[in-house]
């Protein structure tokens, strides 16, 4: 069989097709699909992926792959398939989504060296040198030899300028080579002391050489660095004894290691509850058939589902097979994290942000070799490098952080579910409140159903009395009832623990009214205005709906608004203030940014260091922390009121979860919700955790106004630093939705163009933003019109100094 002579290659560039490469002379053996390689571009060289074998081009000349970087492919072609898909239905550059997929920071920079010519040389030497700013550049050159564009810009500023150096270029006084830099991350080397056969004893004199002797015979080979720290006399000795063979030294990988202690003791339970076996027997038989299939394990907060998956991953690991567990967030898979490697040990591997990127490169390389059968990770961790899998658990599939935005717009659970279908292998995914999607598959039968319902040992679920807001003098900044004030009052004299629960992520300018705490709703949409307060308007965020102020409230009629918002830190020094013997602490996205102290605040609760927290999201989920009763959430309208149509389940999910918190040990839990909408079908709801009739009402909501499961959305999302350039290219992106609309009946009858409307955050970091909101009612014809779009966008931003991008199944409509 003869070697490939032509390779197709997806280039790390905004290119919407691949490319065709030559292997060079002598090289082709070295190719194979998943090898990272450096192409030249244009005048540049860039980094490449590898896909597959290539057909001779016709009516061009390939150019050569220029250098192969690594000596192994960084993934396995089984993934390519995926990144295709990925790529295909993101809108995104095949490339681009493999630079996503891989560890960060490995690629090489890709530079420009600058170098004197000797007919340079020769002009500078006889002063012939036309301009200023030429002879600054090569008189640069002369002095600190051949040098990266950059370096040279930094060193001359204006002088060297792109013209300049063009100029020179031209008139052949320097030239300019395309440079290929080692990447920033790259695997750790060290240098190991690797003890010979023939180690003899020491004389007894010598007694550093002893000590080492006896260490390395012991331990076996250990680093340069540890030997030297153990045993300081080991910097006189290791040359002689290297001079007499008895060590030698060998450069080795190390894998940077950012596991801590597990402190989370497990001790698998000797059965399963019913239940439990019932869900575990079903995903088993899946898993012993070797066939795809999609699991919805829909179990309320501290039912046993972990429990059952790590059962069924401990089925995988029998047969020889790989697994993967997602988990939404950091302070999540810290948890889960603890959880499996207390049960498989050095068997797992971990992905996600809380690595360093060095780290991150040594975990993607264990997965890579065979090393770690289980990767427990974020959203990213989908990416994992296995040739093959046999699991893809997705705890918490509801979650919002599944969606990645920015860059690849991908969410995490429905690729888990392609990538499973992709391998023939399971995908399990499990929550206390599933998203009305996933709960929708399974009533369409795409998804297998499985059900926990009675919490472990029975034990109830917790009490949940609702404060009504409106009825009580709760402190103005901190929003603490006198009901909440007493019962962490009683749970602090019992010497249990707390949580109070703030969602920030709300909005602080949310109109509701004083009197009947209705929020004032958009006329079309009925989703919340929101105020803004340079204009004095309120606004809906979809479809761009406004209303002045003062305005009567639309159910009682009152003219009193009230804006609500407060903040995490407000309420722990208010609390601090109430309760000045109490530890509290705080958990937000603000006191949580590093690892060490989410672990320290985890710990605390745990070991009962501490009282109360207070926080965000983040102590919604997961946690099982038995010493925690009482759970207090402050004002559940936040998220009610968010400008989405999501607001009612994200609000009933995390008033599920949060209450899911206490009473996860053997004394009761209770909660305290306080809201201004006592009355809202979420709060009553929720307060029974009556998921099903939550399901029922949502999607009667969701069907009337055409939004998902019953629609497909799509949102295009403009921006720039200029906002007449951003409002101009939002004029044109939304005359484009709507004339391609115009493409056909099945499109015309299918797609629903919202917007061009500014965007909630209509400025973010320094840009200004805009949005449309594309809907479709079949997807065939909704997939087909984004293509189209996809393809004519670019040619709309080109010109203009914005920006526009296509979010697919977006999340955040901010
Ligand atoms: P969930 O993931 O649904 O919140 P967990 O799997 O964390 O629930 O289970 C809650 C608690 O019950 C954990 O402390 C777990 O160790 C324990 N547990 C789970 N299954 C069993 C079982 N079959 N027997 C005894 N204890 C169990
Ligand atoms: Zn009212
Ligand atoms: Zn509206």
């Amino acid at each position: 069989m003869s070697l490939p002579a032509y390779w197709e290659v997806a280039v790390a560039a905004a290119l919407p097709q691949t490319l065709t490469y030559k292997a060079p002379q002598g090289m082709a053996h070295l190719l194979e699909p998943g090898l990272r390689v450096l192409v030249p571009l244009g005048r540049r060289l860039v980094t490449g992926y590898l896909l597959g074998q290539a057909a001779p081009p016709q009516g061009f000349a390939a150019r050569d792959i220029a250098d192969i970087p690594d000596s192994k492919p960084l993934f396995p072609k089984e993934l390519i398939a995926f990144f295709r898909w990925i790529g295909d239905y993101y809108f995104y550059p095949l490339g681009q989504v493999i630079k996503e997929a891989l560890p960060s920071g490995i690629n090489n920079p890709e530079e420009i060296q600058c170098t004197l010519t000797d007919k340079g040389l020769n002009l500078l030497k006889e002063g012939k040198v036309r301009t200023i700013a030429q002879g600054a550049v090569l008189k640069a050159l002369a002095e600190i030899g051949p040098s990266l564009q950059k370096d040279l810009c930094k060193r001359l500023g204006p002088a060297a300028s792109k013209n300049t150096l063009t100029t020179l270029e031209k008139s052949g006084l320097i030239t300019r080579n395309p440079l290929a830099l080692p990447g920033r991350v790259r695997p750790h080397i060290e240098t190991f002391v690797v003890p010979q056969k023939n180690l003899s004893s020491a004389p007894a004199r010598m007694k550093g050489r002893h000590k080492i002797l006896a260490l390395l015979n012991g331990q076996g080979p250990m680093t340069d660095s540890d030997l030297k720290k153990l045993i300081p006399s080991a910097k006189k000795w290791l040359p002689v004894m290297k001079d007499e063979g008895e060590v030698i030294f060998e450069e080795r990988q190390v894998c940077r290691n950012p596991f801590g202690e597990v402190f989370f003791e497990d001790t698998p339970p000797e059965k399963l509850f019913h239940e439990q076996q019932k869900a575990l027997d079903a995903v088993a038989a899946a898993l012993d058939k070797g066939v795809f299939e999609t699991f919805l394990l829909h179990g309320v907060t501290g039912s046993g589902k972990t429990e059952v998956y790590l059962q069924a991953v401990d089925r995988v690991l029998g047969k020889g097979g790989n697994a993967l567990i997602l988990v939404p967030e950091i302070a999540l898979i810290t948890q889960m994290e603890q959880r499996v490697r207390a049960r498989f040990g050095n068997k797992v591997a971990v992905l996600h942000s809380g690595l360093t990127p060095g780290e991150r490169l040594d975990q993607w390389m264990r997965i890579l070799m065979g090393e770690a059968p289980v990767t427990v990770g974020a959203r990213s961790c989908i990416f994992a490098p296995y040739s093959n899998l046999s699991l893809i658990v997705v705890d918490e599939e509801h979650d919002e952080s599944y969606k990645q935005d920015g860059h690849l717009r991908y969410q995490a659970r429905d690729l888990a579910v392609l990538r499973a279908r992709m391998h023939n292998a399971v995908a399990l995914l499990g929550s206390a409140t599933p998203s009305l999607t996933s709960r929708h598959n399974v009533t369409r039968g795409k998804f297998t159903g499985l059900e926990i319902t009675n919490r472990i040992e029975e034990r109830p679920f917790p009490e949940i009395t609702v404060v009504d807001l409106k009825q009580v003098t709760a402190s103005k900044t901190s929003l603490v009832s006198p009901a909440l004030r007493q019962a962490l009052d009683q749970t602090l004299a019992r010497g249990e623990q707390a949580l109070v629960f703030l969602n920030r992520r709300g909005f602080a300018n949310l109109p509701l009214c004083a009197d009947c705490g209705q929020p004032l709703l958009c006329e079309q949409c009925d989703i919340a205005l929101t105020y803004h307060q340079e204009a004095k308007l309120c606004l809906c965020h979809y479809c761009g709906f406004s209303k002045n102020l003062p305005t009567p409230c639309q159910a009682c009629g009152s003219p009193a608004l009230r804006m609500v918002g407060t903040g995490t830190q407000k309420v722990e020094q208010y609390l601090l203030r109430c309760f000045p013997k109490a530890r509290i602490a705080r958990l937000d996205r603000d006191a949580a940014s590093t690892r060490n102290s989410l672990l320290d605040i985890l710990k605390g609760l745990k070991d009962g260091s501490l009282d109360i927290v207070v926080g965000t999201q983040m102590i919604t989920k997961g946690h099982d922390f038995p010493n925690v009763t009482l759970v207090g959430i402050l004002c559940a309208d936040l998220s009610l009121g968010f400008p989405d149509f999501r607001a009612a389940e994200r609000t009933f999910q995390i008033l599920c979860q949060v209450s899911g918190r206490a009473g996860r040990g053997q004394n009761p839990g209770s909660v305290i919700l306080q809201t201004y909408n006592p009355d809202n079908f979420c709060i009553t709801l929720a307060q029974k955790n009556d998921y099903k009739a939550f399901y029922k009402a949502e999607m009667t909501h969701r069907r009337e106004l055409a939004y998902p499961p019953y629609a497909r959305l799509a949102q295009i999302r403009i921006s720039s630093q200029d906002p007449g350039s951003a409002a101009a290219l939002a004029r044109d992106a939304g005359n484009l939705c709507r004339s391609l609309c115009l493409k056909g009946p099945a499109i015309q009858k299918s797609v629903i163009v919202l917007g061009p409307i500014a965007s909630p955050i209509a400025r973010m970091a320094g840009r200004f933003r805009w949005q449309i909101l594309l809907k479709g009612l079949n997807t065939a014809a909704f997939r087909s019109y984004l293509a189209a779009l996809a393809q004519a966008l670019p040619a709309l931003s080109g010109s203009k100094k914005a920006q526009a991008v296509i979010d697919v199944d977006p999340v955040s409509m901010l």
